[in-house]
């Protein structure tokens, strides 16, 4: 039994290792933990406070998936409301679907009650204006969206909180939740809510959930692609290094940013990250008062090649 995160779950991780503590499942436990986040105004990254895409609008991306029969549920572009992670995991439970989208999710989220919340604050709404403001001497007003993206695109203030859980069943939960890139094209949909690309569970071996640029691990098919390497055999470690190498020869217009947390059907964990052990994860254990803080596996394995932008 056991429960791993993104730094920014450290608010959370123990109310998710307490739903674990008494016996509740992986995806409870995923859920309540994802929850505790999203309703954080402080994260930027992350439901309430999110900042929003280039229009102002804030657009959450969120899914789960259980491991025990790979069953998945997610959303993306969902406005207002406060608690993605729910809305995604009534999909898994409610619908024959995995995804859905914009004004569909809107309709789902409405109909089985979730909560509805204005996402975008004062500290979101300045953040736009002064990134606007910032670049508004290369920008005319009367320019396309895409130009003020393309604008923007050297502030990435990223961010996603994402869960994986271990119950005493033996059964693997993996969960993401995002606000995505922030001041991004309307519509621009990331990795978290994308089975295979920002999360991956599978309770024969393993799990993998990622953060940073989404694009890249939709490209590589990153958290499928570490399970997949864990199903042959592979070492974690190696599984991790050989997915990232991966993600190191996409050409994205931008630096390389990327976190993949993972962990074997054994137990073992790990994050590999493009930041290497300056990056760090969550873990916690029945019996744990807080959460322990574990630094990410060395990038040395790697090699000197810079990563492609
Ligand atoms: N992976 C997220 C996305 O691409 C953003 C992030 O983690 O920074 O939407």
């Amino acid at each position: 039994v056991l429960i791993i995160g993104s730094p920014n779950t450290e608010c959370g991780l123990m109310a998710g290792l307490r739903v674990l503590e008494c016996g509740g499942s992986a995806v409870d436990a995923v859920e309540q933990t994802l929850r505790v986040v999203e309703e954080q105004a402080g994260d930027g990254s992350v439901g309430l406070g999110g900042l929003p895409n280039i229009l102002g609008q804030v657009e959450l991306d969120a899914s789960i998936m259980d491991g025990r029969n790979l069953a998945a549920g997610a959303v993306a572009a969902l406005q207002g409301f406060l608690h993605p992670i729910s809305v995604a995991r009534r999909v898994m439970e409610l619908l024959p679907h995995v995804l859905l989208v914009g004004q569909g999710a809107f309709l789902f989220a409405q109909e089985i009650g979730a909560e509805r919340a204005e996402l975008l604050t004062e500290r979101g709404r300045e953040e736009l204006e002064m990134r606007l403001c910032a670049v508004s001497g290369t920008v005319a007003e009367n320019e396309p969206l895409y130009r003020r993206v393309q604008a923007l695109l050297g502030f990435r203030p990223g961010g996603t909180a994402c869960a994986i859980a271990v119950d005493a069943g033996g059964h693997i939960c993996t969960g993401v939740t995002t606000s995505g890139w922030a001041f991004k094209y309307p519509g621009r949909v990331g990795d978290s809510p994308l089975i295979g690309a920002g999360n991956y569970a599978d309770d024969r071996y393993g799990a993998a959930a990622c953060t940073g640029i989404g694009e890249a691990a939709i490209r590589i098919g990153a958290a499928r692609s570490v399970v997949l390497r864990l199903s042959t055999g592979q070492r974690l470690d190696e599984a991790l290094w050989q997915v990232m190498q991966e993600a190191r020869r996409l050409k994205l217009g931008v630096p390389l940013h990327l976190n993949i947390y993972a962990l074997s059907e054994s137990g073992e964990h790990a994050l590999c990250s493009t930041s290497g052990e300056r990056a760090h994860y969550l873990c916690a254990y029945p019996g744990d008062r807080e959460p322990r803080r574990l630094p990410a596996l060395p990038l040395a394995a790697l090699g000197d090649a810079p990563a492609c932008t």
